[in-house]
């Protein structure tokens, strides 16, 4: 069934904690001391299935169970297979690992230089500043580091990371992640970007975030005002449902983009939560409205215990493909496979080229209709607006054009 939704309504409002007030509610700090973490909690408010209540049982162990109540409301309640609650409540699938899964995916840690920062890239580096999150998204690709449920032992301690990059001036870009960065309070997140704002070959710094999906009321004004200061900074924000779009959502995008924070989006390809066109297509729309530029879709990487999550290629690509000329060419992204075990993000693009040789390139279009572009030029004719005997202008010296003549 094709997925319908209403495209005027914003979610808003306080669900199931009506009995708060509109100040606890408002304050992230209340948010967070009252994220559901233990089975009990969880099961006060909804029914589990036998799957579920075996992942919970597990996710000590791999990666916390942790929601925020804002994301709870989200929730439908009634449904086994909602895609909001496929993301933060953990099932039993979690349990099993693949033969291709793997702790580190994407071999971050034989890329870092000092503890919390990847190297990858020749320009750019990934500086991972926290191991919390406001919630934990079932297919974390870095479960092995966050929420400390795997004894792993990452301490973010960002001084090294400052040093590595004040030494290396081929670093133009930093783009801060963990863990979600804006999780540290405003005193350390003021102190990380001035300190990153006055290393002169740094050029571009970028935060990759959830927490305006899990936790908008962490989108202070105050914290608006430290990106100002510190600006231009860039946010990714991860969005994978239209459902996720709430009032709450948008306005906190609103507060970013007046502060001058350009705001782009990264979802990632999820079996039975976004992998439908008309639902992607749901989403990029309401990112747009948000003022928020769809950037990556991402194929899931080959995190441990994830099968339950995969997508087939291709159907990313035809969801792609589903949304190429047939919407707003802002609201697409580019569809990327993270190469395993760390050779990068790599596009992965439906085949609209057909053939290219020194003569032409054949192509098709959206519709699938064949097009041809030349690429040598033969048989000029004269431009019938064109007259050969009108004398070209005279050209002045350089030295005619200083004297003013
Ligand atoms: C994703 C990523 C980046 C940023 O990549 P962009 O394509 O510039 O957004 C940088 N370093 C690492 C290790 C990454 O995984």
């Amino acid at each position: 069934m094709a997925y319908q939704e209403d495209r005027s309504s914003w979610f808003e409002g306080q669900g199931l904690w009506q009995h708060v007030s509109a100040s606890d509610w408002q304050d992230w700090t209340w948010q967070l001391k009252n994220r559901i973490t233990t089975l009990d909690q969880l099961e006060r408010y909804m029914i589990l299935t036998p799957e579920e209540r075996r992942g919970v049982a597990f996710a000590g162990k791999k990666l916390a169970l942790a929601i925020t109540p804002y994301f709870f409301n989200l929730i439908d309640l009634t449904d086994p297979d909602c895609p909001i609650r496929k993301q933060v409540v953990p099932r039993e699938a979690e349990m099993y690992v693949a033969a291709e899964e793997k702790l580190d995916s994407l071999g971050e840690d034989e890329h870092s230089p000092v503890p919390g920062l990847v190297h990858r890239y020749p320009d750019r580096v990934l500086f991972l500043v926290t191991d919390r999150c406001a919630a934990y998204c079932r297919y974390c690709t870095r479960s092995r580091l966050v929420s400390n449920a795997q004894d792993y032992n990452f301490h973010p301690e960002y001084e090294q990371g400052l040093r590595y990059i004040e030494s290396h001036p081929e670093v133009r870009d930093v783009l801060l992640s963990g863990g979600d960065p804006l999780l540290l309070s405003d005193k350390k997140l003021e102190h990380l970007l001035s300190r990153l704002r006055a290393i002169k070959h740094v050029e571009f710094i970028r935060i990759g975030s959830r927490i305006p999906v899990f936790l908008p009321q962490r989108i202070t004004p105050e914290l608006c005002e430290i990106f100002k200061k510190y600006g231009p900074i860039w946010m990714s924000i991860h969005v994978n449902h239209p459902k996720e779009a709430t009032a709450e959502l948008r306005d906190a995008c609103e507060r970013l983009a007046f502060a001058g924070v350009p705001l782009g989006n990264q979802s990632v390809l999820l079996a039975g939560v976004n992998d439908d066109p008309d639902v992607m297509k749901a989403l990029v729309h309401r990112l747009l409205r948000m003022r928020v530029r769809p950037y990556y879709l991402y194929q899931m990487d080959l995190i441990t215990g994830g099968s339950h999550f995969k997508v087939d290629v291709r159907k990313g690509l035809e969801i792609i493909k589903s949304l190429r000329g047939h919407t707003t060419g802002y609201a697409i992204p580019q569809y990327v496979i993270d190469s395993p075990g760390g050779g990068g993000k790599v596009p992965i693009n439906p085949e609209y080229l057909e053939s290219i040789d020194d003569d032409r390139v054949i192509f098709r279009n959206y519709e699938g209709r064949r097009f041809e572009y030349p690429l040598t030029s033969s048989g000029h004719t004269l431009d019938a607006d064109a007259t050969l005997d009108t004398p070209a202008p005279a050209v002045g010296s350089a030295a005619d054009v200083k004297r003013g003549a």
